[in-house]
Parts: structure tokens; sequence; C-alpha cells
């Protein structure tokens, strides 16, 4: 058996995309790892539900040996085996992000022989997470432009705490003798218009109207159509969220709505987001940015340059901040790929 990889799950960030990364490299690499202190950094260190459904998850998928875990567990290792394709269906348990446990596993289907399904239950629209207007606006569609062919159909929104969310995907394998083109984003073109989006479930469509009508007047440069939904789910629940149309594609920001956050503060949060991705004129939006870069490191990658004697990447990405999450993330794949 090859040698453990050594992740240190306290580096950097020291949060949950840690464990992701190296579970999700580790499947495709065919590498054993072993991570310690994982989620270090956090108040509540230790794996929560939605990183074990993840471990659980990537192993079904690998076939991986997996030490004994539990929520809470700080540390395990994992032992991957033959990728399968397949009908899979993955519970969080909580509203832990479905869209988190997505990434994690999409990688890995696309890396099969036959195409696969997957149903994922658990939280679609959680704080610091992306929300599935995110997931299905503005990640996947870059994960189309490197090769990749995945649909995506949400059947029922989660919320915390009920949860119960639903989401679905069907993922093609990538074509064995595909040569990748090199990717860039660093131009998004033309602004096309957009729209500003609250949503409600059980609960008043005046919050959702006072988020849409806040979030307008603060941008209403953009000249955002506004639109209030009210949606079915397990519990109560709010987000909102503007969605921004360029020539190249769409980038969403959103927050969601808590008891203890007012629909101002949901409002205000939304607004910031925009105006700072704006400010900064970068065509890759900061979350993004992060959340690119395994997909990019296992579909585009890059090679050797014998004249320079260095390695490069075949990939650009014009990125509007480089987050503590983005160069955790860079530290963890280089590990697996140096
Ligand atoms: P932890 O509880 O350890 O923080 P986690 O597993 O939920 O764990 P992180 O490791 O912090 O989370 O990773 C969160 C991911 O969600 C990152 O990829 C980050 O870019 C993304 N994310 C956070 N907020 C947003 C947002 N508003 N829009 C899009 N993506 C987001």
């Amino acid at each position: 058996m090859k040698d453990f990889i050594e992740i240190d799950g306290s580096q950097g960030e020291g949060g949950g995309q840690v464990l992701r990364t190296s579970l999700t490299l580790s499947a495709i690499t065919g590498q054993p790892v072993r991570i310690e202190k994982i989620r270090a950094g956090r108040e509540k260190p230790g794996l929560k539900r939605q990183h074990l459904t993840c471990v659980k998850a990537v192993a079904e998928i690998c076939g991986a040996k997996v030490s004994d875990i539990e929520v809470g567990s700080g540390e395990l290792e994992f032992v991957p085996s033959a990728i399968k394709g397949g009908d899979y269906r993955f519970d969080v348990g909580t509203a832990g992000s479905v869209t988190l446990v997505a990434q994690t596993v999409l990688p890995v289907l696309l890396k099969t022989d036959v195409p696969s399904t997957v149903t994922i239950t658990g939280g679609t629209h959680v704080p610091f997470a992306p929300i599935w207007e995110f997931f299905v606006e503005t990640y996947l569609p870059e994960l189309r432009r490197m090769g990749a062919r995945v649909e995506a159909e949400l059947d029922t929104c989660g919320f915390y705490p009920a949860a119960g969310g639903v989401v679905k995907l069907r993922v093609w394998p990538l074509a064995k003798d595909a040569t990748p083109d090199a990717y860039k984003l660093s131009d998004l073109g033309a602004y096309r218009g957009g729209k500003v989006v609250g949503v409600v479930s059980a609960i008043s469509d005046s919050i959702a109207e006072a988020e849409v009508g806040i979030v307008g007047v603060q941008l209403r440069t953009l000249n955002l159509v506004p639109e209030v939904r009210s949606v079915g789910s397990f519990g109560p629940g709010n987000y909102c969220y503007v969605q921004l149309n360029y020539e190249r594609g769409s980038v969403v920001f959103s927050a969601v709505g808590t008891y203890a956050k007012s629909r101002k503060a949901v409002a205000h949060e939304v607004v910031t987001a925009v105006r700072e991705f704006v400010k900064s004129g970068k065509a890759c939006e900061k979350h993004l940015a992060d959340q690119l870069l395994v997909p990019l490191e296992i579909f585009i990658g890059g090679g050797w340059d014998p004249a320079d004697e260095c390695h490069y990447d075949n990939w650009t990405l014009d990125v509007q901040k480089e987050t503590l999450h983005f160069t955790t993330n860079q530290a963890v794949i280089n590990q697996f790929m140096s």
C-alpha cells in the first residue's frame, strides 16, 4: 500500500474544506490519507454531520476503508479503492449543506466509467455555504466549461433547522481521451442585467418583499428585476439573492435569513457582497475561486515547463480576492499533487 498523505486539518482556514478536498483527491489519486486535527480552527472542532456524510459518500463511491469515526471525531484514516459510478443517496440528517456534499462527490463521479445519479438530502439554503442557485447558476457552468456533463435539479428546499431539502444530480463520466483546453476566467464580458430574488417558506411574504425592496434601491444602478417567491419546505426559511448576468455567465450573491437576523441585515449582506465584487472589477467571485481549484487541478491540470524548470497551471483565474479558503485549499491540493 502507498504511504499515507498526512493532512493537518488545522492548517490555514482550519475548516471542513480541508477535509472535503482531501477526500476528493484521495479517491481520485488513489492515495490513502490520514487527516488530523479536523476542523481545529472551528469553535466546535471535529466532524459535523455534513462532514461525516462527505466521508461516507466518497467512501461508498470509491470503496474506501475508513477508520472508526463519528460526529466529533478529530482524526481519520481513509484508504481508497476503485471508483464506481451508480445510483447513490446521501442524507446529511441535519441542515448541513447539500451543495458542499455535491461538490465533494462530483469530481469523483466524473472519473467513473458509467453515468451516475445522486440524491442528497439536507440543507439547500444555509449560511456559510453555496446556496442552490449559486451551485446551479455560477459553479456548474464553470464545471461544464471544463468538459463536465452534469444536470442538477432542486426537488425540495431545506432550511435550518428543519432540513429535509432534496436535490438530484445526474453525472456523466468525462471522456477518457479528452484533452482539455486551457481554462480562463478573466473576463465576464458585458453586463446583461440581473435580478434580486427574495424567497420565504412558511413565513410572511413581507419579509422577502422588504429584502428585495432594500436591495433594489441600494443597487439601483444595476436595474435588478425584483422577484418574491414562496416555496414549500419542512420548516420556515428565508433567503435573498442577487444574480448578475454577464455575457460569459451568471454570478450569484446571497444571504440566508435566520431567527437572529433582521430583513435589513439580510439585505445589507447581499448588497455588500455585490458591491465588493463589482468594485473589484475581477471576473472570478471569491467563493467560486476556492471552489474551482479542485476541478481545475483534476480536469485541466498543468505540467512541468523544462525551460523555466517550474510547474505551470494550464488555467488562469482573475480572482476577486485570494481568501484564506483559497490559499488553504491550494496548499492541500499541493500536498496531493506534488
Ligand atoms: P466549517 O463548519 O468547518 O466552516 P464547512 O465545511 O461548512 O465547515 P468551510 O470549510 O468554511 O465550510 O467551506 C465553506 C465553503 O462554502 C467554501 O467553499 C466557501 O467558498 C463556500 N461559501 C461560503 N459562503 C458562500 C456564499 N455566500 N456563496 C457561495 N459559496 C460560499
